[in-house]
C-alpha cells in the first residue's frame, strides 16, 4: 500500500485530482516509450485544470541530458506563455516519478507553485538503475519556498511502468562513470 507523502496536511481534494492526472500520463507512457521518449512524462496544469503543458523525456531522441520531462513541460509552458517567470499563473507540475537533482533547480527557478510526483527515486533507481542525484530534505526546502509536493502518488502503477521498461531492453541513459 503506498504511502502518500506531503509538505502539508493532505487535501483529499488535490490528491484525488493529481490521481486522476498521473494515473493519465502513466497510461500515456507506452506510446512515448515505442516513440522513443519517456519512461517519464510531465504535465503543467493552471488553476482551472486547463493543460498548458505536456512533455516527455527525450534525453535519447533528441540527444540532450538536460531533457527530463519536467524539463522540457516549463520550457514548453514559458513559451506558451511568453515569460520565464510562471509564478503569476499559479500552476502545478504532474510528473510520474520524483524529480531529479536537475528538475528540482528547474522547478523552482521557473515559478511552479506545485509538484505532484508518482514512484519515489529510491525505487527509481531500485528498478532501473537511473541516477536521481543526492536531494537533502528537498520537500522542507520547497515548502519554504512556497511549493506544495505530493509524493508517491499511484506509485505501484509507475513501477510497473518502469519495470516494463527495463524488461523490455530499453535504454537507461546514465554518464559512464
Ligand atoms: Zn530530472
Amino acid at each position: 500500500m503506498t504511502q502518500i507523502i506531503a509538505n502539508e496536511s493532505i487535501n483529499q481534494q488535490k490528491l484525488q485530482r493529481a490521481q486522476k492526472i498521473i494515473k493519465q500520463l502513466q497510461s500515456e507512457m507506452p506510446t512515448y516509450i515505442a516513440n522513443n521518449s519517456g519512461p517519464f512524462l510531465a504535465a503543467i496544469f493552471d488553476e482551472d485544470g486547463n493543460l498548458i503543458a505536456k512533455e516527455a523525456n527525450s534525453v535519447v531522441s533528441e540527444s540532450c541530458s538536460n531533457n527530463h520531462a519536467e524539463m522540457n513541460t516549463i520550457k514548453a509552458a514559458e513559451k506558451k506563455l511568453n515569460t520565464y517567470d510562471l509564478s503569476a499563473y499559479n500552476l502545478s507540475l504532474y510528473v510520474t516519478a520524483e524529480p531529479c537533482i536537475m528538475c528540482l533547480g528547474s522547478i523552482m527557478w521557473a515559478g511552479i507553485k506545485a509538484v505532484y510526483y508518482g514512484v519515489p527515486s529510491q525505487r527509481v533507481e531500485e528498478i532501473t538503475g537511473f541516477d536521481e542525484g543526492f536531494k537533502p530534505n528537498w520537500l522542507n526546502e520547497f515548502k519554504k519556498r512556497g511549493i506544495t509536493v505530493y509524493g508517491n502518488i499511484e506509485q505501484e502503477l509507475g513501477e510497473q511502468v518502469l519495470y516494463d521498461y527495463v524488461n523490455k531492453g530499453h535504454t537507461v541513459y546514465k554518464p559512464n562513470r
